[in-house]
Formats: C-alpha cells, sequence, structure tokens
C-alpha cells in the first residue's frame, strides 16, 4: 500500500473543504490519507453531519477502511481497498447540511475511474456558505461535463436550511479519460436570469429582492428575466435569491440566502455585490466556481482558466491537491486588476 499522506487540517482556510478534498483525492488515487485538526479555524472543530457522511460516501466508494468516522471527530483516516467501485448509491446527511458537498466528495473521487454510477444524496440543497441547487445544476455540472464526462443532476425535490430533507439525484458516466479545457475569455454577456425562490414566506419578500436587485444591478446586465418561485416545503420556511449570468464563457450563478431579521434588500445587495464584481473583473471563472474548478482541472491532469482573485478557498486547493496528484498549479496575480490565472500542467 502507498505511504499515508498526513495532512493539517488547520492549514489555509482551515475547514470543511480540506476534508473533502483529501477524501476525493484518496478516493480519486487510492493513496491513504490522514487528516488532523479537522475544521481546526471554526467555532465548532471537527466533523459536522455533512464531512461525515461525505467521509462515509468516501469509504463506501473506494471500499475503505476508515477511522475516526464519527460526529465532532477532529482526526480522520480514509484506507482505499484499491477497488472503486461504480454504483448505485444513496446517502443521507440526516440534517440540513449541504447535499451539494457530499457530491463534491464523491464525484471528483469517482472522476478518476471509468464507470457508470447512480447516486442520491438526501440533505440540505439550498445551504448558506455551500453551492446550492441553482449553482450545482447550472455552474458545477456543465463545468463537469466539459471534461468529457456524462453527468445529470435532479434535484427532485429542494432543501432549505435549517430543515434540510432535500433530494439529489445524479447519473454519471465517467469515460477513460478526461478532457482538459481552457477558459479565459469571457466574450458577450447574453442573458440574466434572476429567481427568488420561497418556501412558506410571503411572495412580498421574493419580489422585494427582485425589485432591489433589478435596481443595484440597474444598466449593468442585459434584459433580465425575473422570477418568483414558491416551493412550499412542509418542514419548513426558505428563502434564497440567485442571478444567473449567462456568458459566452458559460454561466455564474451568484445567491444569497434570507434569513430570520435580515431584510430582503440585504439578501439582494448581497447577490448584486458579488455580481457586480464579477462583472468589474472580466474575468469568466467567478470565486466559489475556482476552488471547485482546479480540483476538476487537477484531476483532468490539465488546464486554466482566468478567475477573480482567488479566494482563501482556492489557495487552499492549490496548496493541497498537488500532495495526491502530480500536478503543478500556479497562480498568476495580477497586481493591479481584480484578476488571476490559474494553471494546471502535469508536474516534470
Ligand atoms: P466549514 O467552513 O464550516 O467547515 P463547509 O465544510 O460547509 O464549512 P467550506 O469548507 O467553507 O464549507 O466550503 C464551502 C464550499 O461551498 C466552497 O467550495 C465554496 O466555494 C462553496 N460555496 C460557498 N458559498 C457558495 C455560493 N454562494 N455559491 C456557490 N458555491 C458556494
Amino acid at each position: 500500500m502507498s505511504e499515508l499522506i498526513e495532512i493539517d487540517g488547520a492549514e489555509g482556510e482551515g475547514g470543511g473543504q480540506v476534508v473533502r478534498t483529501s477524501l476525493a483525492l484518496s478516493v480519486a488515487t487510492g493513496r491513504p490519507v490522514r487528516v488532523r485538526n479537522v475544521r481546526a479555524r471554526r467555532g465548532r472543530p471537527g466533523l459536522l453531519r455533512q464531512h461525515l457522511t461525505a467521509l462515509e460516501a468516501a469509504a463506501e466508494v473506494s471500499g475503505a477502511r476508515v477511522e475516526g468516522a464519527s460526529l465532532g471527530s477532529r482526526c480522520v483516516a480514509l484506507y482505499p481497498s484499491g477497488r472503486v467501485a461504480h454504483g448505485s448509491y444513496r446517502f443521507s446527511v440526516g440534517t440540513a447540511g449541504s447535499a451539494p458537498l457530499v457530491l463534491h466528495t464523491v464525484v471528483p473521487g469517482l472522476l478518476a475511474h471509468p464507470g457508470e454510477s447512480q447516486i442520491v444524496v438526501e440533505g440540505g440543497t439550498d445551504n448558506p456558505a455551500a453551492p446550492p441547487s441553482r449553482f450545482l445544476t447550472e455552474v458545477w455540472a456543465p463545468r463537469v461535463r466539459q471534461l468529457g464526462v456524462q453527468l445529470d443532476v435532479e434535484v427532485p425535490r429542494r432543501g432549505f436550511f435549517p430543515a434540510g430533507g432535500g433530494r439529489l439525484e445524479v447519473s454519471l458516466r465517467v469515460p477513460e479519460r478526461l478532457e482538459a479545457f481552457e477558459i479565459h475569455a469571457r466574450g458577450a454577456l447574453r442573458e440574466a436570469r434572476a429567481i427568488a425562490t420561497l418556501s412558506r414566506l410571503p411572495a412580498r419578500v421574493g419580489e422585494r429582492e427582485l425589485d432591489e436587485l433589478a435596481r443595484a444591478l440597474d444598466g449593468a446586465l442585459p434584459p433580465t428575466v425575473a422570477r418568483l418561485e414558491e416551493i412550499p416545503d412542509p418542514r419548513g420556511p426558505g428563502n434564497v435569491l440567485s442571478l444567473a449570468l449567462h456568458a459566452d464563457s458559460g454561466v455564474e450563478v451568484f445567491s444569497a440566502f434570507g434569513a430570520k431579521g435580515k431584510p430582503a434588500e440585504a439578501v439582494a445587495r448581497e447577490v448584486a455585490a458579488e455580481a457586480t464584481r464579477w462583472l468589474a473583473s472580466g474575468a469568466p471563472v467567478g470565486e466559489h466556481q475556482a476552488d471547485q474548478l482546479v480540483l476538476l482541472l487537477a484531476l483532468a491532469g490539465g488546464g486554466s482558466f482566468t478567475t477573480v482573485r482567488p479566494s482563501l478557498h482556492t489557495r487552499t486547493q492549490l496548496a493541497l491537491i498537488p500532495r495526491f496528484l502530480d500536478v503543478e498549479l500556479t497562480l498568476d496575480e495580477d497586481p493591479v486588476e481584480d484578476r488571476a490565472r490559474v494553471t494546471v500542467r502535469p508536474r516534470g
């Protein structure tokens, strides 16, 4: 068996992403990994339900032995069996923990192995500080498909924070070789689509969000289609506002979440601020897409993209990924503009 890779979970971003990326790359490479200081930089360190489900899922698809698979655990290890099995899987977070983030562990792990899988993940589909379902289907899934992978992501049931209870259904077909790609020029902005999604909240909340978003981005966007989406969920209220911008380079989605005591206008201004930053940068790849895309390209062994100045999440990925894969990742930051170029090359 290859040597154990030791990861300090306190490094860089110091949260759940270090755990997810380490697990995904252990499954992808078959190399065992141990992560200490799990989520050391968070108020409640250790594994939460979402991370525990990701660990169990990584173990299941790779036939691995695991250590530290319990809530609150601060040290986890995965020893893959050497055989990754595609197949039918169902993973349940059991709370509103993010289902998309469980998928962000399992799918990259499986991308290194040709085959077909059907995966169901139950949990929150639209959680703050995680990719909402619309981001998953309109941004992440198309990038995975660009690798030459067949991927279909359905969201038959939304699950809002804090009640959760949503469902994602995924079918995946991984080819023998992944295709690297480059994304540098954004090209023309073709359309803008804003959706205010509400569960068991007055329509007025969504209308105020859409009005404020239109006001804040007045003149910056092509004609915008705005709509209310009412999904009354018996489990509880929920509200997410999202704006999808369609450019020649692909789709970007900017999102923000309503919360008790937070004015609808403040939700809209968060979305507007993120979209305004992306528009001004000229970069095709937004902040959140960047930390997810670098992992996909690293699995393909090459490629490059231009993004806004990278977040700590992306920088953490850049430091972590070469511990597992024979790739060289370089970051060239524009000294003046809010822009950077990320390049993935085979090492040596
Ligand atoms: P913690 O930080 O508490 O350990 P976590 O494991 O849930 O939490 P992070 O490690 O912070 O999460 O990773 C969050 C992931 O979700 C990152 O890939 C980030 O880019 C992505 N993300 C966060 N907010 C959004 C958003 N609005 N749209 C798309 N992706 C998002």
